[in-house]
C-alpha cells in the first residue's frame, strides 16, 4: 500500500476554494478515478469513490470490500447497496465538483439526474495536479521501481540479445519481473533493427541479429509505483554497425542529455522538450523525432506534467519526469534513451536511472 496520508486529502480541500467553473469555490469533491482514489485513501480494489468536503471524508465502496474499507485510516466508510451510481447521487450535497475528464457522458448526465438537489460541476483534475508533485516516500517507492528495472537491464546486458527472438526476450523480461513480485508498469518494447524504427514497436518473432541497434522499454510496477527506462543496445562487434546507427545513437544521446540539463523547477515542459530536440533538428534529424520528450510517472505510467511541443506545465520540485528523445529511421534502425528524473529546484535532483548509456555491443 502506498503512503496515502491526510495531508493529500488536505490539500485537495484546501483546493476546493477555487476549483469550480471560473475558479468558483465549490461545497465538495466526488472522486472516481480509482488511480485517484488510490493516492487519496491507499484503497486498491475495482470500486470505490471518495466524497470530500470541508466537514467530511468519505469513502464509499460496496459489500465486497467492507472489510477492507474499515481498515482505511481518516475517512468514514459506507457501503452502497444497490444500484452504485444512484447510490453515490444520494449523498451529494451542494456545489459537488466531479471528475469530468474521466467519466463517460453517460454516467455524468446518470449522476446528475439522480443528484437532487446538489449540483453537479465540472471539475475534472484536481488530484491529478496533487499528484504531480509526489512526497519523499513516493519518490522512494518510485526510486526502488527503478532500481529494480536497472538490476533486470544489468541481468540482460549479461544475458546478451543476439540469436534470441523479440518476443523470447519480452517474455523473459516479465517473467523475471513477475518472480521479483513485480509486474511490467506496461508492456516492454523490444525493438530490434528495422523495427526500432517505429516508437511503440510490439516485440514481434525477428530473431535478433549482429550489427543492430534494439531498443528496449520497460519498466516495472511495484507496491503501486512504476518506474520507466528506455536502452538502445547494439549487437555483434563494434564493427558490424552501420554508421547511420552510430550516429544516431550519439545525437540522442546528447539530446538525452542536454534534455536532462534543461530539467529544473519553473522550467516549461515545451522549452525543456524544446532543449533536446534543438540538438536533434540540428544534426539533420529533425523529422525523425516525432513524439514528446517525457511525461510525468507515478502510480500511472503516464500522467502529469508533460515536456513536449505543445505542453503548457510548468516543471515543480518534486515531479519525477521522463526524459526520452528518439530517432527513428524509417525501414532501417532507431534509438532512444529514457531516464527517469526527479526535478529539483536548481537541476535534476536524482536521476534515478543509473544503468551506462555507452553504447553496449551485448
Ligand atoms: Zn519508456
Ligand atoms: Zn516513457
Amino acid at each position: 500500500m502506498n503512503g496515502a496520508d491526510g495531508s493529500r486529502v488536505d490539500r485537495l480541500v484546501a483546493a476546493l476554494a477555487t476549483a469550480g467553473p471560473d475558479a468558483s469555490p465549490l461545497d465538495a469533491y466526488l472522486v472516481t478515478n480509482l488511480v485517484n482514489v488510490e493516492y487519496l485513501t491507499g484503497f486498491t480494489g475495482t470500486n470505490g469513490a471518495c466524497l470530500v468536503s470541508n466537514e467530511r471524508r468519505v469513502f464509499l465502496t460496496d459489500f465486497r470490500y467492507a472489510e477492507r474499507a474499515a481498515a482505511i485510516q481518516g475517512w468514514e466508510t459506507e457501503i452502497i447497496s444497490g444500484l452504485w451510481l444512484e447510490g453515490l447521487a444520494r449523498r451529494l450535497e451542494g456545489r459537488t465538483g466531479f471528475e469530468d475528464d474521466q467519466v463517460t457522458v453517460r454516467t455524468s448526465n446518470q449522476l446528475k439526474q439522480a443528484a437532487g438537489s446538489a449540483e453537479l460541476l465540472e471539475a475534472g483534475g484536481q488530484v491529478e495536479r496533487l499528484r504531480r508533485v509526489k512526497d519523499p516516500d513516493e519518490i522512494e517507492l518510485i526510486a526502488a521501481a527503478a532500481a529494480m528495472t536497472d538490476r533486470l537491464y544489468e541481468l540482460l546486458i549479461e544475458r546478451g540479445l543476439s540469436g534470441q527472438t523479440e518476443v523470447q526476450v519480452d517474455n523473459w523480461l516479465t517473467g523475471w519481473m513477475r518472480e521479483q513480485g513485480a509486474e511490467p508498469s506496461f508492456p516492454p518494447i523490444v525493438a530490434s533493427g528495422p523495427n526500432g524504427a517505429s516508437p511503440h514497436a510490439e516485440p514481434g518473432p525477428r530473431e535478433i541479429g549482429p550489427g543492430e541497434l534494439v531498443t528496449v522499454d520497460m519498466g516495472v510496477k511495484l507496491d503501486g509505483y512504476c518506474s520507466d527506462c528506455t536502452r538502445t543496445f547494439a549487437t555483434g562487434n563494434e564493427g558490424d554497425l552501420d554508421s547511420l546507427s552510430r550516429e544516431i545513437y550519439d545525437v540522442t544521446l546528447r539530446a538525452n542529455e542536454a534534455g536532462l540539463a534543461a530539467v529544473k523547477a519553473g522550467a516549461d515542459g515545451a522549452a525543456v522538450d524544446e532543449v533536446a530536440r534543438a540538438v536533434i533538428r540540428e544534426a539533420g534529424y529533425g523529422q525523425n523525432f516525432g513524439h514528446g520528450l517525457g511525461h510525468g510517472v507515478g502510480l500511472e505510467i503516464h500522467e502529469a506534467p508533460r515536456l513536449g511541443p505543445s505542453s503548457k506545465d510548468e516543471l515543480i520540485a518534486g515531479e519525477v519526469v521522463t526524459v526520452e528523445p528518439g530517432i527513428y529511421v524509417s525501414g532501417a534502425t532507431g534509438v532512444r534513451i529514457e531516464d527517469l528524473a526527479v526535478v529539483g529546484e536548481g537541476g535534476v535532483e536524482r536521476n534515478l536511472s543509473s544503468v551506462t548509456k555507452e553504447l553496449l555491443f551485448i
